[in-house]
This record gives structure tokens, C-alpha cells and sequence, in this order.
């Protein structure tokens, strides 16, 4: 068996020794059955989290309401969940309540796809209720059940069955395509939380434009936020070489790719995604500065200083991607440039905002950010040494002190 697997046989022999059953359950079995990489190794088990709890001796309450508990055992965390069932969904939604059982078969059930709803052993055997290795060589998203009572149970299984298009390259099986159809309206009662984690797996999936074509297909976009009269923009997004971007840089390209260039829109656009600030922040800055670049045939050594190299590479990156096509292999050409600045930050700026006052024996205010501003600016374009004395002469001759 392999490592992440290995490391947790110790845990469910601990579960089992106390009399209760305990299997690796959900994408990580998946994910080892298609020799992809594991990520996190998800336990199910018999025991209740209060009987988890009395075993292990390093637990966090990371959810008991749902049956999770968090097992700390030699540096390494696990997942332990309750079987359970769902059995009242209100509203579309992941039901508030849940109903421990004492079996697996109960669990499995309830997962959302039959490739997520195997369990296996410690001792690597194979757990099947449902012809879940029948679709994995078939290579086929379909749902545990009937598809269209499984969506309109939970409706974050839509966005899950393309979200898994994108990142295994597999099919939706028909009945379960009819019912991503039949039921993409609800995606609106979903919490846009949910629906963003979703999408930004999508996003960063191998097979990312074939689940951008079902998005298109479906029509679901009219349910994701902002996306409703998107269809050309997403039509012109799956076009593109998307896999050379990171996440924040495909944000950017679904921005300019609709049409969002303005800062009010981005902004509104970006809230309605619920995106953290920092990343907004970021989308916003290299957005900004593809607008300012279209309009320059290279960078300066300023434009270069006051966006940085990070946000100055993405911006050049996606200015290529959208201009020419392709990225060309010359990014490394900023980054030697930007080495070469006199100044990277205005932390190594020669002089201080307290030198500006001593000089000019002038009351504080706004004028000292917009000096420093200057000479900051002069600095970076080599119009004057980055020198103390040199730059207070320079502000002499030109009558600024
Ligand atoms: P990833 O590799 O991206 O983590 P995953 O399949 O493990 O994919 P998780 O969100 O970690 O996805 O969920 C773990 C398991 O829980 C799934 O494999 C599935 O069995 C079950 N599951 C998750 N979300 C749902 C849902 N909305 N409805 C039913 N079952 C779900
Ligand atoms: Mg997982």
C-alpha cells in the first residue's frame, strides 16, 4: 500500500482493536485507483465521534455535528467521519441534521458520485456497492442513485459532477448530464462559498475548456454568478491556452474574456464570488496594468517598479496570451530588468519623508508623499542617483525645497 495509506493503518487498527470498523473512503480511494496523487486519506467508521474521542487521546472537534472528528496521530491529521445518512434535505441544500448508522453500505449511499463511493480496507481491498470501478474504466461521473433526486437533494453535486469533468477528464454519464439539465436552477440556493470552491477545481483542472464546454452546453453559467450573459466570454475563455495560468491569472482572463475591465465591474464581479480580499486585490492590480501595458510597446523601468515583477509578469503573461496567442519564452527579460532596477521597493529610497521635513522646515502633510513620489519616480528612471546628498541637491536646483 502506498505512503499517505500506510502512514493511517495504525489509526484504523486502533479504531477496529476497540470494536468498531473503520475504511479509507472518498476521492482519496479514488485518486489511488488512478495512480493520481493523494491528497488528504479520509476515514469512515462505525464508531460515533464521542467513541472516537475516548480512542485517541489528540482530537479537535472539526465538526461533530456531521460526524467529523480530526485525529492527530504522529504529525499527521486524519479525517474521521460517522457512517452516515442524509435523510431530510430542506431547500436544496446539505441537510443541517444527520443520522449516524452503524453501516457502510448506508454511507456509501448517500456520497454524491459512484466513482467517490468506494471504501477500502487497511489491508487495500476494494470495497463496491455500486460498479464504482465499472466507471472508473469507463471513465464516467454518475451519480449514486437517481440523478435528478441526487441534485435536487444537493445541488453542489452539479457543480462537483463538472468540477470532476475538469479534473479527471471524464464523461458525465447520460442520465446524470439530464439531471445537471433538468436541475441547474438550483444552483442559485446554493451558499457561493460552496460554489467558488468548486469552480476554482474546475479552473485548475487538466481538462478545465471540455468542462467549460458542458458549462456552455448545460447552460448552467446562468446560474453562477455574473456569468448569466456570459456565453460568448466563456465561449472565448475555453479557447484559451488557460493551463499556463495559475488560478488568480485565470480569474483575470474570465474577467477580460467577458468583457469586465472596468474597476467598479471587477469589483462587483469579484464580490458576488465572494473571493478574499487579498486575492481581489491582486486580480484588480494585474488587470489594471494588461490595460496600461496594452498601451506601452515594452516596460519601462517605472511601470515595471510600481507594479512589481509578480504582478508585472501575470500582466505580461495574459497580455501575450490574449494579443499573440501564446506566451512567449522571454518572461525571464522582466525579470532581468527588474534586477536591475536602482530601487525594487521605496523602503530603499536614499531619503525619508523625515529628511523632506528637516530640509524644508515645513509643516507635515500630504506634499511629503507626493515628493517622495517624485523621487522615487526620478530614482527608478536613473534621473538621479539614489544618493542622499545627490537627490537634495537635485530637489534644491528644481526649486522643490
Ligand atoms: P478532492 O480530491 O478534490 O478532495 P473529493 O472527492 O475527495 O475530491 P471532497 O470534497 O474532499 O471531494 O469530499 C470527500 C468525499 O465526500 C467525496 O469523495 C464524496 O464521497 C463525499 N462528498 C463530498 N461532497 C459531497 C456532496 N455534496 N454530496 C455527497 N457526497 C459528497
Ligand atoms: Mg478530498
Amino acid at each position: 500500500m502506498i505512503k499517505p495509506f500506510k502512514d493511517a493503518i495504525p489509526v484504523i487498527e486502533k479504531i477496529e482493536a476497540a470494536g468498531f470498523e473503520a475504511y479509507f473512503v472518498g476521492g482519496a480511494v479514488r485518486d489511488y485507483l488512478l495512480n493520481k496523487q493523494i491528497n488528504d486519506v479520509d476515514i469512515a467508521t462505525s464508531a460515533t465521534p464521542e467513541e472516537i474521542k475516548a480512542i485517541f487521546s489528540h482530537t479537535i472537534d472539526v465538526g461533530i455535528a456531521h460526524g467529523t472528528v480530526m485525529v492527530i496521530w504522529k504529525n499527521h491529521t486524519y479525517e474521521i467521519t460517522t457512517f452516515r445518512t442524509e435523510s431530510t434535505y430542506v431547500d436544496y441544500r446539505r441537510p443541517e441534521q444527520v443520522f449516524f448508522v452503524r453501516e457502510l453500505k448506508e454511507d456509501l449511499k448517500r456520497r454524491d458520485f459512484t466513482i467517490n463511493a468506494m471504501a477500502m480496507s487497511k489491508e487495500g481491498h476494494i470495497i463496491d456497492f455500486f460498479y464504482s470501478q465499472d466507471a472508473l474504466s469507463k471513465k464516467e461521473i454518475k451519480t449514486v442513485g437517481n440523478a435528478n433526486e441526487r441534485f435536487q437533494e444537493d445541488a453542489l453535486r452539479i457543480m462537483r459532477g463538472i468540477r470532476f469533468v475538469s479534473t479527471l477528464g471524464f464523461q458525465l454519464e447520460e442520465e446524470t448530464l439530464k439531471g445537471i439539465i433538468n436541475n441547474k436552477h438550483l444552483l442559485s440556493k446554493i451558499a457561493v462559498e460552496r460554489i467558488t470552491t468548486e469552480f476554482e477545481k474546475l479552473l485548475q483542472g487538466q481538462w478545465c475548456s471540455d468542462a467549460l464546454a458542458i458549462l456552455l452546453q448545460t447552460k448552467m453559467y446562468n446560474f453562477l454568478p455574473m456569468l448569466a450573459s456570459g456565453k460568448e466570454g466563456i465561449t472565448k475563455f475555453a479557447k484559451t491556452a488557460l493551463f499556463q495560468l495559475d488560478l488568480t491569472e485565470k480569474w483575470v482572463v474570465l474577467l477580460l474574456s467577458i468583457g469586465i475591465k472596468e474597476k467598479q465591474r471587477i469589483e462587483s464581479f469579484l464580490r458576488a464570488w465572494k473571493l478574499p480580499v487579498k486575492q481581489m486585490r491582486h486580480i484588480q492590480k494585474i488587470i489594471y496594468w494588461i490595460l496600461k501595458r496594452e498601451k506601452m510597446a515594452s516596460w519601462s523601468n517605472q511601470s515595471l517598479y510600481f507594479a512589481t515583477l509578480s504582478i508585472a509578469v501575470s500582466a505580461e503573461k495574459i497580455y501575450q496570451l490574449l494579443w499573440n496567442h501564446e506566451i512567449k519564452p522571454n518572461i525571464s527579460i522582466l525579470e532581468e530588468q527588474y534586477i536591475k532596477l536602482p530601487i525594487t521597493t521605496k523602503d530603499e529610497l536614499a531619503i525619508s519623508g523625515n529628511d523632506l521635513l528637516l530640509w524644508t522646515n515645513k509643516q507635515a502633510g500630504p506634499w511629503i508623499k507626493e515628493m517622495l513620489l517624485l523621487v522615487e519616480t526620478k530614482v527608478v528612471e536613473r534621473k538621479i542617483p539614489n544618493d542622499k546628498q545627490l537627490i537634495k541637491e537635485w530637489l534644491r536646483e528644481c526649486h522643490q525645497i
